[in-house]
């Protein structure tokens, strides 16, 4: 069977040292370009070493030209600009690409969504199966249950996260609002301070925590009169989202052009 060619964009950061591992631990899949910042420390430097692992003969380039070269899929953990100029410029080359970044405008995810009319994209702010789930479950709650159980999604992640709250937190926050026949841009409450009056009802409210080495946690609070229901993911390695991207990677492979999601991968739709 031949081997998936896979490009890793955001090399350098933590999930991108963590997909080069999960990579090398996979006889069906290839590493064959390693993209960073043009400002990164790591050009230059061969992608395996930089992942702790023996040399594999890549190096850490900022030219998308030449590394996309051959290249099956883009998989991509960098920064929202980099994401949608990749989009851009892998839709001219037709390369399906898988985007793991987070914290994207509506105007990044209108240019993604253009993308994804020339070359197939899987977008997710969460690769993971267990969040995915907990996705499909928070969808079907927020649909049993009305206004009276108000909807409260509490995130948590390591100190050096940059965007709040977090692109899972958006996400099941969607499922709530999709489970409720809203759209979130209309209910959401975000970053409650000082005098903010009384809740409204069939609002979804975010609250983000950031301390310490936290991977990912996520709860979603469905808080009724005297009872309340929670539903709780906690991540504990970085690898659960490599591997996840990684399967969406190969799903990816050889599909029409169009923008999926991680419940297409996982055939999680309802
Ligand atoms: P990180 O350690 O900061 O890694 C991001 C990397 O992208 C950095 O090495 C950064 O380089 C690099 N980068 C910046 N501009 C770039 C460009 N133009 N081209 C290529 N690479 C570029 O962050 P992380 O924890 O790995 O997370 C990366 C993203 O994935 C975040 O948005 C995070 O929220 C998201 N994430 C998603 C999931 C999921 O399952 N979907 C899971 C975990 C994280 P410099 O440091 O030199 O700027």
């Amino acid at each position: 069977m031949p081997q998936l060619r896979i490009v890793i964009s955001g090399a350098g950061g933590r999930m991108g040292r963590a997909l080069i591992k999960a990579i090398s631990e996979s006889e069906s899949l290839v590493l064959v370009g390693a993209l960073e910042y043009s400002g990164s420390s790591f050009l230059g430097e061969d992608a395996g070493a930089m992942s702790g692992l023996t040399p594999n003969g890549v190096t850490v380039e900022s030219d998308a030209a030449p590394t996309l070269n051959g290249a099956d899929v883009v998989v991509d953990f960098s920064t929202p600009s980099a994401s949608v100029r990749l989009a851009e410029t892998l839709a001219g080359a037709g390369i399906a690409h898988v985007i793991g970044t987070t914290g994207f405008s509506n105007e990044d995810n209108a240019a993604i969504a253009a993308a994804a009319r020339r070359t197939p994209i899987m977008k997710s702010g969460n690769m993971s199966l267990g969040v995915n789930l907990l996705a499909a479950l928070t969808r079907r709650v927020a649909a049993t249950l009305d206004d009276s159980f108000d909807i409260e999604i509490v995130e948590m992640h390591h100190n050096k996260k940059v965007d709040a709250p977090s692109g899972t937190a958006l996400l099941l926050g969607e499922a709530a609002a999709q489970g409720r026949g809203r759209h979130l841009d209309e209910c959401s409450e975000r970053g409650r301070d000082g005098v903010t009056g009384a809740r409204k009802p069939g609002a979804i409210g975010f609250a983000s925590l950031r301390g310490g080495s936290v991977v990912g946690e996520h709860m979603v609070i469905f808080a009724g009169q005297a009872e309340r229901i929670e539903l709780v993911h906690k991540a504990e390695d970085r690898m659960i989202f490599a591997r996840g991207a990684l399967t969406a990677a190969r799903w990816l492979k050889g599909r029409e052009p169009g923008l999926y999601s991680m419940a297409d991968v996982l055939g999680l739709g309802d």
